[in-house]
């Protein structure tokens, strides 16, 4: 934990730069409520380290105030590279990104959909690294850093993850191992959670310190932002949303547990709902199936409807529980493809609506991205421009 002020103030001052920048120093004494004079040493100390750079924004001569033009402070795009990677059940997805996040590769490829050990998790995420840096014209050690985002119970400042649905290896040392591996510092962290670092950064969580990101795809993810900072609870567990029980010995999770949200919602649970249903297990692929399965529900078949109704209750009746602990002013759902459509149906949210509680209040804005893969991958790259920059302020604090 932090105790030192001029640490914590100068994080501040970093983040709201990244957040808002290109910013003037009397707009983040303002935004930030730190004096002037320390805005002005501490962001002295930031420019020295390279962290960030002036500029002067364009501005309409005809808008331009009289006298000097007001220098600004913005994130030195330049000062470090880095990669950020999504490891999902069927693709490892990537991009190569500057320090102020903007992409200048990226590349994917498919994993086969089945658990990967950490050998040839390690063995993948070098080909990809590899590829990626040669695809911007660098060399992999001109890189700073690797981020990394996969689904399942990370403990991101330790590095481990103890469960995953894309590793067969349980409570593995994933940081430490990739990074011995690449040679460079690995940062590894819930992809749920990247999204929400994402959205804060560079999405709707711009413009609120409080918000919930939900994500939907073969399984259901949430991000806690509490105040300006993703919550991820004493050990790095905190907000599994799909495997917050709905059902007392209910049905069989991947996790190993029964009951949970994940089992009624992913897409693995609804095809195993649907295994016998006539026309749906010969459908082909997974996606093929699922998109079969809904096709069926829509034109009436009345088993098909009983299963995507069912999923829909119990999206709804977990998104109502997180309204109710949680009271954010916005939620993002945050899914790529449209066969997810159905979860975030205008009947679904209004089912949310009558849930939560106290009944009858203003429900919370509830927004839709369509988050690709690559905005996955960026979320986890800018994780890994977290990781440098703290690194950098630790060195400053211990010479300050
Ligand atoms: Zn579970």
């Amino acid at each position: 934990m932090l105790t030192d002020p001029r640490g914590k103030r100068r994080r501040l001052i970093f983040s709201g730069i990244r957040k808002a920048g290109p910013l003037a120093r009397v707009d983040l004494a303002d935004m930030t409520g730190i004096s002037q004079p320390t805005v002005t040493t501490l962001t002295a100390e930031l420019l020295r380290a390279g962290l960030i750079e002036e500029v002067t924004p364009e501005i309409p001569p005809s808008s331009a105030p009289r006298g000097r033009p007001r220098i600004a402070l913005q994130v030195r795009g330049t000062a470090h590279r880095v990669v950020g990677l999504k490891l999902a059940e069927r693709t490892i997805s990537a991009v190569l990104t500057d320090f102020r996040n903007q992409v200048l590769a990226e590349y994917s490829i498919e994993t086969g959909g089945t658990a990967m050990s950490l050998e040839e998790a390690g063995a993948a995420v070098e080909r990809v690294v590899t590829e990626l840096a040669a695809r911007a014209g660098r060399r992999k050690p001109r890189l700073s850093a690797v981020g990394i985002g996969l689904p399942g119970a990370v403990d991101g400042e330790r590095g481990i993850v103890h469960w995953s649905p894309v590793l067969s290896d349980r409570a593995v040392a994933l940081a430490d191992s990739l990074g011995a591996r690449l040679g460079l510092p690995v940062f590894v962290e819930n992809d749920a959670n990247l999204v929400a670092v994402a959205e804060q950064f560079y999405g709707a969580g711009r413009q609120v310190g409080t918000f919930l990101v939900v994500t939907i795809e073969e399984g259901v993810g949430l991000g806690v932002v509490l105040d300006n900072a993703v919550y991820r609870g004493a050990r790095g567990f905190a907000s599994e949303f799909g495997h917050m029980k709905v059902q007392p010995g209910g049905a069989l999770c991947r996790c190993g547990q029964r009951g949970c949200l994940e089992a009624y919602v992913s897409d693995y649970a609804l095809l195993r709902e649907a295994g016998d249903l006539p026309g749906i297990a010969s459908a082909g692929s997974p996606a093929e199936r699922l998109a079969a399965l809904l096709d069926a529900s829509r034109s009436g078949n009345a088993e098909a409807r009983a299963i995507v109704d069912r999923a829909e209750r119990y999206f709804a009746l977990g998104l109502a529980n997180l309204i109710t602990l949680f009271d954010p002013p916005l939620i993002v759902l945050s899914g790529e493809r449209t066969l997810h459509d159905y979860l975030v149906a205008e009947d679904v949210l209004a089912s949310i609506r009558g849930l939560q509680h106290p009944a009858g209040a203003a429900p919370p804005e509830i927004v839709v991205h369509r988050w690709g893969n690559k905005m996955w991958a960026r979320g986890a790259a800018a994780h890994a421009i977290d990781g440098v920059a703290e690194r950098i302020m630790a060195g400053l604090d211990t010479g300050a």
